[in-house]
């Protein structure tokens, strides 16, 4: 059996309420991931 590497491809980008940046990616796996991004501070921000 070989190990499962993700694949993400961008799905594309949202603004939150929050204005913040959302980058949703998923892989063909199904699996999925959503990042957030401070837009004023430039900080990567995982919830
Ligand atoms: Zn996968």
């Amino acid at each position: 059996m070989s190990v499962h590497v993700h694949v993400r491809l961008n799905d594309g980008y949202a603004v939150t309420e929050d204005g913040q940046l959302l980058e949703r990616t998923s892989c063909h796996c199904g699996a999925s991931w959503e990042t957030f991004f401070q837009v004023d501070e430039g900080e990567p921000e995982n919830i």
